[in-house]
């Protein structure tokens, strides 16, 4: 058994990420140890680098909260998974379990939660420790650098795609990047029309919407040839939510999909007249986790994944800040 390891390490916020050889990290009573095979690259790393999330991260801070790996040990207790067993550890690492929202069956809103690769380490090292009740076993047919995106991207992707509501037939997509490419597989497997709409001038993102079955492709500042039932807003700019208002039906839903949007700009009531929702939505259940997994058991979702090695990471994090991804970023460890 290794005891050191390296770790990508976030020393403060607004500097790059250095690597270092951290000891590997005991599992606790009712925790994992897990061996890092891949680990996602989330929209959510970049922000919390970039110091743009209201509350502070820990600090060092192991980035990664799409982590894919082997159980290499078992804290007292877990009786759930076997080492050597492939598991992911996702953004929500532990709940308290007793405070309003745990108990109403809305353990994302919990106030007190511990986030991976946020308020503890994560995945962006060769070993990560997690709560056994908070990870996933992987389903066998997913191989893990694949698999990485659906962790957080693909789960959280979920959660918002559920808010639009059953009879949503058609739907805008803004922002066409990790969770928009594997929830519109989703969506067009189900039966619905997907509108994605990508930043003015991005010829590949379009062609590479269309490739997935989104039935139109265009400019976010386009309106769609139809309007829309709902739209979810991926991208992490507050001036697509008056865009998509004014995309939406009368009733429509637009629901944002991020943890740190800019500033939203103001626009008439009139855009939101006739019933017309927003609402964002934050983090995951468990729920969440095995409803996806169970949704996707029978639609191959193909991620399309660009991969950096562990030392590379800054590198995947300045494609994402520039958009210069096709899919998703995903580092692969071991
Ligand atoms: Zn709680
Ligand atoms: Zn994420």
């Amino acid at each position: 058994m290794k005891t050191k390891m390296r770790a990508m390490v976030l020393h403060r916020c607004g500097e790059p990420l250095e690597l270092v050889w951290k000891p590997v990290p005991d599992p606790g009573p009712g925790q994992v140890l897990v061996e890092v095979e891949a680990c996602g690259v989330c929209r959510t790393d970049q922000h919390i680098a970039d110091g743009e999330l209201p509350e502070p991260p820990q600090l060092p801070l192991v980035l990664g909260h799409e982590v894919v790996g082997r159980v290499a040990a078992l804290g007292e207790g877990v009786e759930d998974f076997a080492v050597g067993q492939r598991v992911c550890i996702p953004w929500l690492g532990a709940t308290c379990g007793s405070c309003w929202y745990c108990t109403h069956d809305q353990e994302n809103l919990c106030d007190s939660p511990t986030f991976t690769g946020y308020t503890r380490d994560g995945g962006y090292a060769e070993f990560s420790v997690a709560d056994a009740q908070f990870c996933f076993a992987l389903p066998p047919q997913l191989d893990p650098v694949h698999a990485a995106p659906l962790v957080c991207a693909g789960l959280i992707g979920f959660r918002s795609y559920r808010f639009v509501g059953e009879q949503a037939q058609r739907l805008g997509f803004y922002g066409f990047g990790a969770s928009a490419h594997i929830l519109a597989q989703l969506a067009v497997a189900q039966g619905r029309e997907v509108y994605a709409f990508v930043r003015p001038g991005d010829e590949e993102g379009r062609r590479f919407a269309l490739e997935l079955g989104c039935v139109w492709a265009g400019s976010s500042d386009a309106l769609p040839p139809h309007p829309l039932d709902a739209a979810i807003i991926f991208a992490p700019v507050g001036a697509l939510v008056p865009a998509a208002l004014r995309a939406v039906r009368k009733g429509g839903v637009v629901v944002c999909g991020g943890i740190h949007m800019s500033p939203i700009p103001s626009f008439p009531y009139q855009d939101l007249w006739h019933e017309r929702v927003i609402r964002s939505v934050a983090n995951l259940t468990r729920r969440d986790g095995t409803e996806f997994f169970k949704a996707i058991e029978n639609v191959p979702i193909r991620t399309h994944v660009e991969t950096y090695p562990l030392e590379k990471a800054n590198e995947a994090l300045d494609a994402l800040r520039r958009g210069q991804l096709k899919g998703a970023a995903v580092l692969v460890i071991s």
